[in-house]
């Protein structure tokens, strides 16, 4: 089994559910007490956000290759960047080892053109629904067309993420926001939703769609599990 490396803590909550994710399918795949063979370097993430909400991508890109270097000193064999908001500088960290990064957007498209759909709505911080960084890589790598809410609403959205889910908090008002949003994108055409924000799940869940959810942080984690267990 390779060793996977996860670049953590954006927030703590939602890689508490990579690790749960990872580990609980490692077990299904081989049976016995196999769990997965993993290292998690987990940042402070007060320091992330702030960066963030300043614009700093240039110092977000150190920090996140410095914790790439780690895992791969550590003995990663490949990088799993448990957030879709810093795939941002997936380039810079891509570029400062020698391991690859397994990109979040890449097995979320694939389940999706694996399921037939190509009209796709995103979920996810502002940076996420607004910047080219990961709709882009949709567009022009795997061919979907994103619909993002509209301006209010990508601000319901992005708020709900930093005062709430990335503390766990987890209220039904808030939940009711998510699902008459989902409503909105389904009516613009929609055919299904990416819940590009890797606290989402903790929220939302397929009853509040009456199209399917693509959860990032389930299809990443899977993802890392098919990588560790690649024959080389
Ligand atoms: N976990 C979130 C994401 O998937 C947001 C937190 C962050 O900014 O990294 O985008």
């Amino acid at each position: 089994m390779r060793t996977i490396g996860l670049i953590g803590g954006m927030s703590w909550e939602s890689s508490a559910e990579y690790y749960r994710i990872i580990n609980q399918e490692m077990n299904r795949r081989l049976g016995g007490v196999h769990s997965a063979q993993c290292l998690m370097y987990s940042v402070d993430f007060e320091g992330i956000k702030r960066l963030q909400h300043e614009g700093d991508w240039e110092r977000l890109a150190k920090e996140m290759r410095e914790a790439a270097l780690r895992l791969e000193r550590g003995g990663a064999d490949f990088i799993v960047l448990c957030t879709n908001t810093m795939h941002r500088v997936a380039d810079a960290v891509s570029s400062a080892v020698s391991i690859p990064l397994l990109h979040i957007a890449d097995p979320t498209a694939e389940k999706i053109k694996a399921a037939g759909f190509e009209r796709i709505g995103l979920l996810g911080t502002a940076f996420t629904m607004e910047q080219d960084f990961y709709k882009g890589r949709l567009t022009q790598h795997h061919g979907l067309e994103v619909i993002v809410p509209d301006e209010s609403d990508r601000r319901i959205v992005h708020e709900i993420i930093y005062r709430e889910l990335v503390l766990g908090q987890i209220k039904p008002e808030s939940r009711q926001a998510y699902r008459e949003i989902i409503a909105r994108l389904i009516e613009r055409g929609a055919q299904a939703v990416i819940l590009g924000c890797t606290e989402i799940m903790l929220l939302v869940s397929y009853e509040d769609s009456a199209v399917p959810l693509f959860d990032t942080t389930t299809i990443h984690a899977l993802a890392a599990v098919d990588e560790a267990l690649k024959e080389d």
